[in-house]
């Protein structure tokens, strides 16, 4: 497993030198493991002190959540260790005044017993000390046999609150009951899609085929059962389901909900959650006032989510709307997620519907129909082999994307011009450019359109115009792309086709034996490109690597051309 460390017993001590240089509010202890707020002197009398804290790779819990308005210390213990008794102690001295401290503990026996000793020996000093226990996990039912359900990602919500009550001037019991109560009405359940890797091991802590951890520990404890892997909305119900049951809410309900990234989930796959997560709520009339969704309590890079629920009134969305400079807290609006239906704003695109089919009437219309669709289907069918190519020298699109378009343009045949070449070939630049993407999309778009440009006012059946406008479309192309011949490109396919159709119709050979013998040089140019270095697109960055790799791009043109052309000659 790599990882962008120096030596593993420096890790904890760097991670914290890191969070000082990054966040100007934080200060740490020397002789200690704990970030805490640089302002932490002055406010000393003034507020009750939030102190939390547990084992490292869970960032940015627990130091990101030191600020104004949230945590007054974090004490990090050892990566899934947790922090000594005497580390927890010399944040309470550090941190706590007259009016006292609360501790915020995650239920893990480890975190119990230190902060615990670290509370008793505090009190023994002088100091008002309370403690209070998070146990937001559902996965664990209450009556197992076990140490107690555990803290989860739930708890950054009661850092917020009792830190924001502790800002707003309650007393030491009032903040702890404050952060008790809240805690009673917190649920969390997570998924692991695969287990992260601890400093110490070579392997991670479990791994997974094609199945799902549910209800996982953060510290790579498996969760209580497997189930196989499903699409995203079917394991989000899943989590949802066994929260619900738990936190007995009836309709009406206020929660806040949070979608916690357990490390190494991409902010795509939140994004799908949170809004599944949100309709599943809505379709049970529960009224969700915020919606957070980030990094805020991860398992190293495990890959997976949590969500936790928590049951709101004004008090606590005010709590949790309250502001903080705590840096790993999101700066959300402060209002509740609003329907997306109401929030979609109609473009202005001006798309023609699929008009009725009107079959073609012309001769060049039938043909064009034909040796369209056998393009399309050539690229279709090419569509793995055009990808495996795109793998070697770019980044694997080509043979989707250009599978897709193909699709599309199929599906449109009926609504094309495809009597009238000049609008036939501007439309399917026009459509190219939409449903292709990437950078095939707009050059392609671009060689369609000057050709239709070029071919007004000619007659279909006019080769010489037909040749000027490939010509042109391939000029267009180049001044677009800024590629020449030679570059290893498209263009090495499709500028030796143009010229050498060119050549032969001026030379008055006939079209029929023209396009086979220009097909010809475009395959030549095609092939050629394997021992070129590409100096254009995606594969450009890779230098002498391509060499010996043709260019999917050219492959392609070789494809279509080659089905359009075995098309016109039958
Ligand atoms: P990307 O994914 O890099 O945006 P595509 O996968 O859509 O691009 O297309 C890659 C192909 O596009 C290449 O194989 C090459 O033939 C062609 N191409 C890329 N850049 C240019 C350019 N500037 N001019 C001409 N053709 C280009
Ligand atoms: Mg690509």
């Amino acid at each position: 497993m790599k990882k962008l460390i120096n030596r593993p017993e420096d890790v904890l001590s760097e991670m914290i030198e890191g969070f000082l240089v990054l966040y100007p509010g934080l200060s740490r202890l020397s002789h200690h493991n704990v970030v805490l707020r640089s302002d932490a002197d002055t406010v000393r009398d003034r507020q009750v002190a939030i102190i939390s804290g547990g084992g490292s790779g869970h960032e940015p819990a627990h130091a990101g959540f030191v600020g104004p308005g949230m945590l007054s210390a974090a004490v990090a213990g050892e990566v899934f260790t947790s922090p000594s008794t005497d580390s927890v102690l010399a944040a309470i001295r550090a941190v706590t005044g007259r009016l006292g401290v609360l501790l915020i503990v995650k239920n893990y026996t480890g975190d119990r017993l230190n902060f615990g000793l670290a509370a008793e020996m505090a009190r023994a000093e002088g100091f008002l000390v309370e403690t209070v226990t998070v146990s937001d996990d559902v996965a664990l039912t209450q009556s197992h046999a076990h140490a107690g359900r555990r803290g989860l990602a739930g708890t950054v919500l009661i850092h917020k609150i009792a830190g924001a009550a502790a800002a707003a001037g309650r007393d030491l019991p009032q903040v702890a009951s404050i952060a008790q109560v809240a805690a009673g009405d917190l649920a969390t359940m997570g998924i692991a899609l695969s287990a992260g890797t601890s400093l110490h091991l070579d392997r991670p802590s479990f791994t997974l085929e094609d199945e799902v951890e549910l209800g996982l520990g953060i510290h790579g404890e498996p969760g209580i059962r497997r189930i196989p892997m499903a699409q995203a909305d079917v394991l989000t119900d899943e989590l949802l389901r066994q929260i619900l049951s738990n936190l007995r809410l009836s309709s009406g309900d206020r929660v806040a909900v949070l979608i916690n990234n357990l490390g190494a989930t991409t902010g795509m796959e939140l994004a799908i959650v949170a809004r599944r997560a949100l309709a599943v709520l809505a379709s049970r009339s529960l009224v969700v006032e915020r919606l957070y969704a980030g990094t805020f309590l991860s398992s190293l890079e495990m890959a997976g989510v949590s969500i936790s629920l928590l049951r709101l009134d004004d008090e606590r969305l005010k709590w949790l709307d309250a502001s903080t400079a705590a840096p790993a807290w999101p700066n959300v609006p402060r209002q509740s997620p609003a329907s997306i239906e109401a929030r979609t704003v109609d473009s202005a695109d001006i798309t023609q519907p699929i008009s009725a089919h009107n079959p073609p009437q012309t001769s060049f219309g039938r043909k064009a129909e034909r040796a369209i669709r056998a393009a399309c289907d050539a690229l279709v069918k090419a569509r793995d082999r055009l990808t495996e190519m795109d793998q070697a020298v770019g980044d694997g699109d080509l043979g989707h994307n250009l599978a897709r378009a193909a699709a599309t343009i199929e599906q449109l045949l009926p609504a094309l011009p495809l009597d009238h070449p000049p609008d036939l070939l501007r439309e399917l630049g026009v459509k190219l450019q939409s449903v292709l993407g990437g950078s095939s999309g707009p050059l392609y778009g671009v060689l369609f359109l000057k050709a239709g440009n070029s071919l007004e006012g000619s007659a279909a059946s006019d080769a010489k115009a037909w040749a000027m406008a490939l010509v042109e479309g391939c000029e267009a192309l180049s001044d677009l792309g800024g590629a020449r011949l030679g570059d290893c490109t498209m263009l090495d396919a499709l500028i030796p086709f143009a010229r050498t159709f060119a050549e032969q119709v001026a030379a008055g050979v006939p079209v029929e034996d023209s396009l086979p013998l220009s097909l010809e040089a475009a395959e030549y140019g095609a092939a050629r490109t394997s021992q070129m270095t590409a100096r254009r697109g995606r594969s450009s960055y890779l230098g002498d690597r391509v060499i010996g790799h043709a260019d999917p791009g050219a492959a392609a043109v070789v494809i279509w051309l080659g089905a359009t052309i075995g098309e016109l000659n039958r």
